[in-house]
């Protein structure tokens, strides 16, 4: 019994070792204000890789700001709080440098790039990430293998590839293009802001499908929703519910289907 204690002992001791290490992003505290507006107030937030975390909660409830403040997207005149990202402190690095070492936001509203070609656009992105860890860039032979490979997981036909970055795109075709371009950079850290926004049921379940086979343990991935119909799809392992630019409550996959049904007021 004496032994037995013991085992225990350690396995919790070792346990408690083996999470810090293996936080992917940790959130302390996050605020962020703009006019004396609080958007954020006090966000605290841990993922480890292999984790899916749904980030739901009204519209206006800070959501995108949270996924650009971890991305390093946008710059809010007043913020404090820190953001680790595999154990560095990240909170004031550029969007860039987040982005080389693997963290990937979609856009909520994917930008158009008129005049840039879809192809270039991909490729370019993949040779910087490369260069940046030290390996060679992907010729244009082997992008072009890799890529027919990705567009067909995402349901886009080849001519796709010849338009400018989501130029004339339709709804549907610009959130594909969003999944193409996680297939292909292949983030550690992926925060998806309301891609199952606006889609049909087909195109949400090629979306679903998508982010399912990027699932591995050694990523992680922010799906960040307004409704429940993608996490029907793409089940996660967390989900919490922002309000008010805070976290006021978390739980597993089932509490999603408990918002789906009881709207979000009884968290008030
Ligand atoms: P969500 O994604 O949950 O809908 P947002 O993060 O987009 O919420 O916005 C949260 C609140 O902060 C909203 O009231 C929005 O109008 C406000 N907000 C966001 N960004 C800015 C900004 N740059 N300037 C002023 N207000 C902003
Ligand atoms: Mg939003």
């Amino acid at each position: 019994n004496l032994q037995w204690k013991h085992k225990n002992l350690w396995k919790s001791v070792w346990k408690e070792v083996w999470d810090k290490e293996f936080i992917m992003l940790e959130i302390k505290n996050l605020c962020a204000a703009v006019e004396n507006k609080e958007i954020l107030k006090g966000v605290n937030l841990n993922v480890k890789p292999g984790e899916v975390h749904a980030i739901m909660g009204r519209n206006g409830s800070g959501k995108s700001t949270l996924a650009n403040l971890i991305a390093g997207k946008n710059n809010y005149p007043s913020t404090s709080g820190e953001i680790r990202y595999k154990g560095k402190n990240i909170t004031d690095s550029s969007p860039e440098e987040r982005a080389l070492n693997g963290i990937f936001l979609s856009f909520q509203y994917p930008v158009v790039i008129p005049g840039v070609n879809t192809t270039y656009f991909l490729k370019e992105a993949l040779n910087a990430k490369r260069r940046n860890h030290g390996e060679d860039e992907i010729n244009a032979a082997d992008f072009m293998r890799l890529i027919k490979g990705k567009l067909k997981e995402v349901d886009l036909d080849e001519t796709y590839l010849k338009r400018s970055v989501n130029d004339g795109f339709s709804g549907g075709e610009k959130k594909r293009n969003e999944i193409l371009q996680m297939l292909i950079l292949e983030p550690e850290l992926a925060i998806l802001d309301e891609t199952d926004s606006g889609l049909d049921i087909d195109a949400l379940k090629t979306i679903a499908h998508g982010i399912n086979q990027y699932r591995r343990n050694d990523r992680a991935i922010i799906l960040i929703t307004h409704y429940q119909r993608l996490l029907k799809y793409t089940v996660p392992d967390y989900v919490h519910v922002l309000m008010d630019g805070q976290i006021v409550k978390s739980g597993g996959k089932e509490l999603a289907l408990e918002l789906e049904e009881k709207g979000y007021s009884w968290l008030e």
